[in-house]
């Protein structure tokens, strides 16, 4: 099944609210097996509206429209809809009772302007909404053809989708031709990663495709398969092993799972816990690593050292280790890994130091430089990483490396 999508406001446009229901939309329907074959984003305007809803109809089995479905002036959807398909807007009294009684329930006179949330173009099919007052619209053209229409609010786009949309999808013929597999790896770079794969073109075959997709935490690497359901299912299953088999311990999960998520499992698995000394990272291991609900089964805490005072005094690095070596440093990474894993009483420790910049760079030290450490019971580790210019990057990148380091270290 084609799809596209067409997402309407003026504030879209105009940059002033990111357009998050394409992004969300996009997955969901990729994620049903739809095949998403174009969005278009449009104003307010009446004819805009009308020329892209005509194109897309055209061109794909579904359309799914949303925003300009509220009260306001500028809502135009339902009635450029209406116009679209010669079907009158229509006061539908259960629709009326329902508006009435959201308004009630809330002690809140009726707008005069809310009997339009209870039209409704004739032949469409109204979609509760279970946390707002406007109701999304479905049609089914006598050839199969399917209109959407949803709210402009996400947190109303949503509830609606996956109360009402996604059921109604998952039963259509055609619907889930398209299967999507992500493999989220970490500690390895995109042409690293494309390297160890090798050529999986033998194994691709012409029903599935591969996409890296790179990111702060690791580069995930997106399966697409076009196939029924059982056959596309077991050819990702096939892929998945072979890129386990080349890609080794790169590999942290499938999904949406994160690297602290990953760490998280593999620390518990071991009955390990961890605490973090955090110079360049300021805090950022932390605040990823209790990000996970159940994290205080194994994360203690963490020392926030920037200074080197700091470093001294709460994880006994030493001022000639600092003096001769500087704070940046295999010497200095490893002292705090040891200082807070010895402060705190955990299995391991991990440490950061580093220069995010943009200034404090030097030609030894360009901005970027990394020390992370590591200890635990069996001894020290540090490794030097190089990264980029952008100082929240680098944070980001700092971050997951230590938490890459901890990770690797337990699985080894
Ligand atoms: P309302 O009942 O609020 O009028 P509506 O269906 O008319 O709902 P819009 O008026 O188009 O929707 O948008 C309502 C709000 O939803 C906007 O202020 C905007 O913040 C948000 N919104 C609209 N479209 C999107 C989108 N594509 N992505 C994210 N947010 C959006
Ligand atoms: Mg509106």
């Amino acid at each position: 099944m084609k799809a596209q999508l067409l997402t309407i406001g003026d504030e879209l446009l105009i940059g002033q609210t990111p357009n998050t229901n394409a992004t969300w939309l996009g997955e969901q329907l990729s994620q049903l097996g739809v095949r998403m074959t174009r969005t278009v984003t449009v104003g307010d305007d009446r004819e805009d509206i009308f020329r892209e809803l005509d194109r897309a109809y055209e061109a794909a089995r579904l359309v799914v429209c949303t925003g300009g479905l509220g009260p306001t002036h500028d809502d135009r959807t339902r009635a450029v809809v209406g116009d679209y398909f010669g079907a009158p807007l229509q006061t539908d009294p259960d629709l009326l009772a329902r508006v009435r009684d959201y308004y009630d329930r809330r002690n809140r006179d009726v707008p005069s302007s809310a009997s339009s949330l209870a039209e409704r173009p004739e032949g469409f099919e109204a979609l509760a909404n279970p946390v707002g007052a406007a109701v999304g619209l479905w049609h089914e053209a006598p050839d199969g053809r399917l209109i959407v229409l949803l709210p402009g609010i996400p947190e109303e786009m949503t509830a609606i989708f996956e109360a009402s949309v996604q059921p109604r999808l998952e039963q259509e013929p055609g619907v889930g031709e398209v299967r999507h597999r992500t493999l989220v790896t970490a500690g390895i770079g995109e042409t690293a990663l494309q390297e160890n794969l090798g050529d999986l073109s033998g194994v691709l075959g012409d029903d599935v495709t591969l996409a890296y997709l790179p990111s702060t935490s690791g580069v995930r690497v997106r399966l697409s398969a076009s196939a029924e359901k059982a056959t596309a299912t077991s050819r990702l299953d096939e892929i998945e092993a072979t890129i386990r088999d080349r890609a080794g311990d790169c590999v942290i999960g499938t999904g949406d799972v994160t690297l602290e998520q990953a760490l998280g499992d593999t620390l518990r698995a071991h009955d390990a816990t961890i605490a973090s000394a955090e110079s360049a990272t300021g805090g950022l291991i932390g605040h990823r690593l209790t990000g996970v609900s159940g994290s205080s089964d194994y994360y203690l805490g963490s020392v926030v050292a920037y200074a080197n005072s700091v470093k001294q005094a709460t994880l006994d690095v030493e001022e000639a280790a600092i003096r001769e070596h500087g704070a940046v440093s295999e010497a200095v990474a490893l002292q705090m890994a040891e200082g807070v894993r010895e402060a705190l009483g955990t299995t391991v420790g991990i440490s950061t130091t580093g220069i995010a910049g943009p200034t404090g760079g030097t030609p030894d030290k360009p901005v970027g430089t990394v020390w992370v450490g590591h200890a635990d019971a069996s001894g020290r580790q540090a490794r030097r990483h190089q990264f980029v210019e952008d100082r929240t990057l680098n944070k980001e990148l700092f971050a997951s490396a230590a938490l890459e380091q901890a990770r690797r270290e337990l699985s080894a």
